[in-house]
């Protein structure tokens, strides 16, 4: 229901956090966050309100300077625990508005490949078909932009992978994504209310865009593959 990203110089569990409480408004169910630290990505989610999350950190902190945080309204798979974003399989962190509407023939596809789901969302068919492209030896971004090709629904994607301290990869279909720009900083969010606090320098992606974005900026692309020139605009922080 609510996404964030941040490529930054601090820590960003803290952030990420503070964030997500902007996109509180939107309602969800369930919260979780997951960093790379030093090439290393993990995780952390919880039931039920930011606070229990916010305590869980207390308890076992997230270090890392990339990250991707997610408020979740479930509408596949019930409000536990393990259907909380961000999903993961390996190397591959995903967090996702929106529905996968073809999920069902997605899993059928990655059964064939002896690819079991360990959750009841759509969300986690497209952490593992990403899995799955890059253990048949493809980048995370052409794994990335092989998983898009098969996706059909309205969704905002937001990746996150192991090894890579550098690079967040966005989608966005039938559901906003903004990208916002800091000084040698960038955050991706799904709406430019979560990004307000860090930045008014923000790039919409436009309908069927993808991005990936790294701390020297956003290379954006459209639906085709080809790159995209999409404005920055200001927004005016004091409304
Ligand atoms: N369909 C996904 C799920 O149920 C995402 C829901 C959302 O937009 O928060 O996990």
């Amino acid at each position: 229901c609510g996404i964030i990203g941040v490529l930054g110089f601090h820590e960003v569990a803290p952030l990420l956090v503070e964030s997500l409480k902007r996109l509180e408004y939107r309602g969800y169910d369930s919260a979780g966050i997951a960093t790379v630290n030093e090439g290393r990505l993990d995780r952390r989610r919880a039931v039920g309100k930011l606070v229990n999350l916010s305590d869980l950190l207390v308890h076992e902190p997230l270090a890392g300077k990339a990250g991707i945080g997610h408020t979740r309204w479930a509408t596949h798979g019930a409000a536990n625990l393990g259907n909380a974003h961000p999903h993961r399989s390996g190397p591959v962190a995903v967090v996702h508005n929106g529905i996968i509407e073809n999920f069902r023939e997605l899993r059928a596809e990655l059964a064939e490949a002896g690819i079991t789901p360990e959750t009841q969302t759509d969300t986690e068919t497209v952490a593992l078909l990403t899995r799955m492209f890059i253990d048949r030896g493809l980048a995370p971004r052409e794994a990335a932009v092989a998983t898009l090709k098969k996706l059909e629904g309205a969704f905002a994607l937001l990746w996150l992978f192991e090894g890579e301290n550098d690079l967040l990869i966005a989608a966005r279909k039938g559901s906003p994504l903004a990208i916002g720009h800091g000084a040698g900083e960038m955050f991706v969010g799904s709406d430019a209310i979560a990004l307000s606090p860090v930045t008014d320098r923000i790039t919409y992606l436009a309908e069927g865009d993808y991005a990936f974005v790294t701390r020297a900026g956003a290379e954006i692309f459209d639906a085709e593959g080809r790159r995209a020139n999409r404005e920055e605009t200001r927004i005016d922080l004091s409304s």
